[in-house]
C-alpha cells in the first residue's frame, strides 16, 4: 500500500505555484511558508486530501499580511470601541496611504529648510474651531488630559466632580490617569449634585486647574446639578474641559453633547477631545484653547512621548478639511433610507432562500459618546444561528443578537457594502 502522506506536496513545490509565488511577495514568504505547513499538517491528519493542499493554501492566505480583519459593523453602534471606533473616510484612507512613504511632514520643499511637523493637520484644526487660540495634537484624549495635568498641576491638585470622576473603559479610569501624573484629585460635590460653589470653597493656592468631564458612557438623571462651564470659568484658575466625543460644533441630533466651539465661547481655557468618535477620525486627542497654554503644552517634556505619527497627522487633515465622515453619515441616516436598503437585502436574500426580515431598529452613538439617545434605525433580522457564521465568514459581519434573532442594523453600515451582506449571509445560508 503507498502511503498517503507521500502523496502531500511539498512546501518548495506549492510555494513555486505562481498564484502561492504572487501572494509570497505581497504577504511576506514567512507567512505563507505558515499557511502552507499548516495546511500539510492537515493533510497529514487526513483532514483533507493530498490533492487539495494547493487549493487549501489558496483559500487559507490571509487578505494582507496584518492579522487585522475587516468587519462589516451592523451592530447599530455607530463608535464601536471593539471595532476600531471610527471608521476613516475614503479621503483619510488615500491621505494615510499617501503619508505611508516618505512625505514631507516636518520638511519644507520649497526651501528644503526642517519645517514644523503636521502643520497641516493644526492648520485644519484651528480653521475647524476659530475660537481656539491654539491646538495641539497628541496620541489620545487620554495622553491629552494626562499632558494637561503634567504641565499645569505637577504636585498640585486638580479640583473635579465627583459626578465626573469616570471610568472611559477596559477598567481605566480618568481620576488614575491624573493621579498617576503625582497631581492630587481634589473632588467636591457629590455623585448627582456639584456646584460652582463647590469648586470655589476647594481652590486655593496649590490648584493646577479645575477639570470638567463630560460624562460621555453614563447619565446621572433626578435630583442632579451641574456647574455649567460658564459658571467655572468664572473662577480664579484655569478650566480644562474634557468634552469626550470631539463634536467641534453644537449637532442638532445630539442636544446633550457638549462641543469644543461651545466650551471655548463659554470661556474654557483648554478643551480636550478624541479624535476617533464623533469627529470620525483617527485615534487622536486634540487639545484646544488659550494659545499661551497650549504652547506651554506643547513644550512639555512628555509632549513629544505623547506625539502623533504622520499617519494620524495624514488622517485627520483629511478628516478635518475632506468629505463628511462615515459616522456622520451614520449619524445623519434617514431612516426611511435605511428601510429602503434592507428590503433590497431582504430581496436579495428570499432569491438565494433565506429569510430576512426587515424590523425596526434603535442605533446607538455608542462609547463615543451621546449615552441614551436612540437613533432610528432599520435591521435585517436573521435566525440567532447566523450571527456566529456570520462572525467568522470573510469579510467579518457582526451584528447584535436580540431575542434569539441576529439583527443587522444598517445604521454604520455604508451603503457600498449592502452587496458584502447580501453575499456574507449567503455563503452562511
Ligand atoms: C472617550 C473618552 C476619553 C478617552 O478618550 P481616548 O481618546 O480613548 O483616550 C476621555 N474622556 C471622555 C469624556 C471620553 O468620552
Amino acid at each position: 500500500m503507498t502511503d498517503p502522506r507521500r502523496a502531500i506536496p511539498r512546501t518548495d513545490v506549492v510555494l513555486a505555484d505562481p498564484r502561492v509565488a504572487k501572494a509570497a511577495a505581497t504577504l511576506g514568504r514567512e507567512l505563507v511558508k505558515q499557511v502552507v505547513s499548516r495546511t500539510q499538517q492537515r493533510a497529514r491528519a487526513g483532514e483533507i486530501a493530498p490533492g487539495a493542499v494547493l487549493e487549501e493554501v489558496l483559500a487559507g492566505l490571509p487578505g494582507g499580511a496584518s492579522s487585522m480583519r475587516p468587519v462589516v459593523n451592523a451592530t447599530g453602534v455607530i463608535v464601536h470601541t471593539n471595532l476600531g471606533r471610527a471608521p476613516l473616510s475614503a479621503a483619510a484612507l488615500d491621505a494615510v496611504a499617501a503619508a505611508g512613504g516618505t512625505t514631507d511632514v516636518e520638511f519644507d520643499l520649497r526651501d528644503g529648510s526642517r519645517a514644523s511637523r503636521g502643520r497641516g493637520a493644526l492648520e485644519a484644526l484651528a480653521a475647524a474651531v476659530p475660537g481656539a487660540g491654539g491646538v495641539h495634537v497628541v496620541n489620545n484624549n487620554a495622553a491629552a488630559l494626562l499632558l494637561c495635568a503634567l504641565t499645569l498641576a505637577p504636585g498640585r491638585e486638580i479640583v473635579v466632580s465627583r459626578g465626573e470622576l469616570v471610568e472611559i473603559g477596559d477598567g481605566f479610569r480618568i481620576p488614575d490617569l491624573l493621579a498617576s501624573t503625582g497631581a492630587r484629585l481634589r473632588e467636591v460635590g457629590t455623585t448627582n449634585r456639584t456646584r460652582v460653589a463647590d469648586y470655589a470653597d476647594a481652590i486655593g493656592p496649590d490648584t493646577g486647574f479645575v477639570l470638567k468631564v463630560h460624562p460621555s458612557n453614563y447619565r446621572i438623571s433626578g435630583f442632579t446639578a451641574e456647574a455649567t462651564v460658564a459658571g467655572l470659568a468664572e473662577l480664579a484658575v484655569p478650566l480644562v474641559v474634557d468634552i469626550g466625543s470631539g463634536l467641534l460644533e453644537p449637532h442638532p441630533l445630539l442636544p446633550d453633547e457638549p462641543d469644543a466651539a461651545t466650551s471655548l465661547r463659554d470661556g474654557a481655557a483648554l478643551v480636550t477631545a478624541s479624535g476617533d468618535k464623533l469627529l470620525g477620525g483617527p485615534q487622536a486627542g486634540l487639545l484646544l484653547g488659550e494659545a499661551a497654554l497650549v504652547q506651554r503644552l506643547r513644550r512639555h517634556p512628555a509632549a513629544r512621548a505623547l506625539r502623533v505619527d504622520k499617519l494620524t497627522l495624514a488622517a485627520l487633515e483629511a478628516t478635518l478639511r475632506g468629505p463628511v465622515t462615515p459616522v456622520r453619515t451614520a449619524l445623519e441616516a434617514d431612516a426611511d433610507e435605511l428601510r429602503r436598503r434592507a428590503v433590497k437585502i431582504c430581496e436579495a436574500l428570499h432569491r438565494h432562500g433565506i429569510a430576512g426580515e426587515v424590523v425596526s431598529s434603535a442605533a446607538a452613538v455608542g462609547g463615543g459618546g451621546a449615552p441614551g439617545v436612540e437613533l432610528p434605525s432599520v435591521a435585517v433580522s436573521l435566525p440567532a444561528r447566523y450571527a456566529t457564521r456570520l462572525r467568522l465568514g470573510e469579510p467579518a459581519v457582526v451584528g447584535r443578537l436580540v431575542r434569539e434573532r441576529c439583527l443587522l442594523d444598517l445604521c454604520a453600515v455604508p451603503p457600498e457594502q449592502d452587496a458584502l451582506v447580501v453575499e456574507a449571509v449567503r455563503r452562511c445560508g
